[in-house]
């Protein structure tokens, strides 16, 4: 992996990892690197929505393979012996930091709201189809393109972060309990992890939003995601009350603001 002299460092670590719609791709070591390039093109290839998805759950589960060995370069740059930490941390694995009781909240409603949407998109599948959105979209008082482009983002938005709210919440949380002489840092690793799973539920909140329009005869599920979301928001907010304060690399820092 190369690391080029304009990107901007540890951009990767409170993105949301979408690659091919993020601003700084050409910027950052993880996103810059051919894997990306590759799949777009399967993406685009991909014949029905089953496949896209498996194409992306593979680009996410790569990306972060990715940043492993990003953090692996860093350490031997630095003149450390990777090896022997990866002994060290084999033979005495470190102890998981007891989690709160809200933070045990946490990891329970981010991991059931994850395991429930990936198992309704499934079950669900044939509502999505390119066939289905077309007579749906030609029934609209939108215009179709337009709806389809607005539900296919949906659809994207939900799937992409169903899983990644649970994973950065309880980065945070863990972060939270082990880094205790970071708590009082606004700029610690776990308000960063806070503050982009708060985004991707905001995200996902104005995605259900939008598919509860155009899918009113499936209100009821909706609904009760919308309210898992607001529930993990609102518990992340209070056991993160700085996480909003923490400035991104990149994305929170005005210098890189005309990068569209
Ligand atoms: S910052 Fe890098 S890893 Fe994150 S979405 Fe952008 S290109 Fe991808």
């Amino acid at each position: 992996m190369n690391l080029k002299k304009n990107n901007i460092p540890s951009v990767h670590n409170y993105c949301d990892r979408w690659c091919e719609r993020c601003r700084f791709v050409d910027r950052c070591s993880v996103g810059s690197s051919e894997k990306l390039l590759e799949t777009e093109l399967k993406m685009d290839l991909a014949m029905t929505e089953e496949k896209r998805q498996e194409i992306m759950w593979q680009h996410v589960a790569d990306s972060f393979a990715e940043a492993g060995r990003l953090l692996d370069k860093m350490i031997a740059d630095a003149g450390l012996d990777i090896e022997a930490i990866r002994k060290e941390a084999k033979e005495n694995p470190p102890q998981e930091p007891p989690l709160t009781e809200r933070q045990e909240v946490i990891k329970e409603l981010t991991m059931e709201y994850g395991k429930d949407v990936y198992g309704w998109m499934k079950n669900n599948k044939e509502l999505f189809e390119p066939e289905a959105l077309t007579s749906r979209a030609l029934v609209q008082r939108d215009d179709p393109e337009r709806f389809m482009r607005n539900i296919k983002d949906a659809i994207e938005t939900v799937n992409w972060f169903c899983f990644f709210i649970s994973v950065k919440s309880q980065r945070a949380c863990s972060g939270k309990q082990e880094d205790k002489f970071e708590e009082e840092l606004i700029q610690s690793d776990f308000n960063g992890s806070a503050k982009i799973a708060i985004i991707a539920a905001g995200r996902s909140i104005v995605a259900w939003e939008f598919l509860l329009k155009a899918f009113p005869e499936i209100e009821f599920a909706i609904i009760g995601y919308l309210a898992q979301l607001q529930k993990i928001s609102r518990h992340l907010l209070l056991e993160f009350p700085d996480a909003q304060k923490f400035i991104r690399p990149g994305f929170d820092e005005v210098k890189y603001d005309h990068i569209q």
